[in-house]
């Protein structure tokens, strides 16, 4: 049984991913790679070392507590990665909260707890639990042990998925548990998909098929409205001609954030993408007029 596994975050009290009041729990580590990841420190399976510049006051006190010497003043990410071996000893003597570690180990004992202190919110208003990420399909042995407790406490249960799983073991794991899925749809064109999200999109088309027809599980497409990648005309028309040959009504976008930019120098990478604009009022409707046969949220 898997009984531990890496957390980004948890947040309480959150009114958005699924109704009512939730418990959002974002898991560390995804199969793809897209290039405007808005979640860059849910990318990487693995602990990672956080640094802030803007909380950085020069005091060197971390120089001094890396036995490794991978602190770097005239290095632009300040951290040597390759040679750091997340020791913690800076983050100790930081007096201003500047390095943290991203990404914690918990059991399924501590989610629970953390879990059921607000079960009175989600049986009031209809809520409970959100598994976002990175992707918590890549940890379904310890996901389908969390599901399991969530549903002896009767919690409603959302996933929010990229769509690359494995259908056997979903089907076997996940199936009989969760009451919502929000699966991401993000490029038509499967070439595409694979220069921008790393993977082709082949497996995700046919998990999402197969998922539609499944009778005791809502299924909400998303569409993250990327400019220049996911928004272009083109990606939109084949995407709602393929939602419309499969009888879809309703889907979600998920428009683009500009501020993700500032986290990937945080961990140390460099972005692939940049675009700083928030979406315009005509370019949504433009999209708007793409999907006049669906229902979906204001965006
Ligand atoms: S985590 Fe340890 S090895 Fe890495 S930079 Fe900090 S003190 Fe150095
Ligand atoms: S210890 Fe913290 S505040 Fe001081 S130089 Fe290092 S990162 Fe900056």
């Amino acid at each position: 049984m898997t009984e531990k596994t890496l957390i980004v975050d948890i947040k309480r009290n959150a009114l958005d991913d699924g109704p009512g009041i939730r418990t959002l729990i974002f898991f560390k580590g995804c199969p793809l790679s897209c290039v405007w990841c808005q979640n860059p420190e849910a990318k990487s399976p693995f602990l990672e070392l956080y640094f802030d510049d803007e909380l950085c006051v020069e005091c060197r006190k971390c120089l001094e507590a890396c036995a490794q010497n991978a602190i770097k003043f005239d290095y632009k990410y300040r951290i040597d990665r390759s040679i750091c071996n997340l020791c913690g000893c800076c983050i100790d003597l930081c007096p201003n909260n500047a390095l943290k570690f991203v990404g914690k180990i918990y059991t399924i004992k501590e989610l629970m707890n953390i879990i059921l202190k607000d079960k009175i919110f989600y049986d009031n208003s209809g809520g409970g639990v959100t598994l976002s990420g990175g992707e918590p399909l890549s940890h379904i042995d310890f996901v389908h042990n969390l599901l399991k407790e969530l549903k002896k406490e009767e919690i409603h249960i959302c996933i929010e998925t990229c769509g690359f799983y494995n259908k056997n073991k979903f089907n076997e794991l996940i199936e009989p548990y969760v009451d919502l899925i929000y699966f991401d749809l993000k490029i038509s064109d499967p070439n595409l998909h694979a220069q921008y999200c790393k993977v082709s999109n082949e497996r995700i088309l046919e998990n999402f098929e197969i998922l539609i027809n499944k009778q005791y599980i809502e299924v909400l497409p998303r569409i993250p409205l990327i400019p220049d990648i996911t928004d272009t005309s083109e990606n939109l028309n084949k995407l709602a001609r393929y939602l419309k040959t499969l009888h879809i009504k309703r889907i979600g976008f998920v428009p683009y954030n500009p501020l993700w930019i500032s986290k990937p120098e945080k961990i140390g990478i460099m972005p692939l993408y940049y675009h700083s604009e928030w979406i315009s009022n005509k370019k949504k409707e433009q999209i708007k007029s793409f999907f006049s046969d669906f229902d979906y949220n204001d965006f």
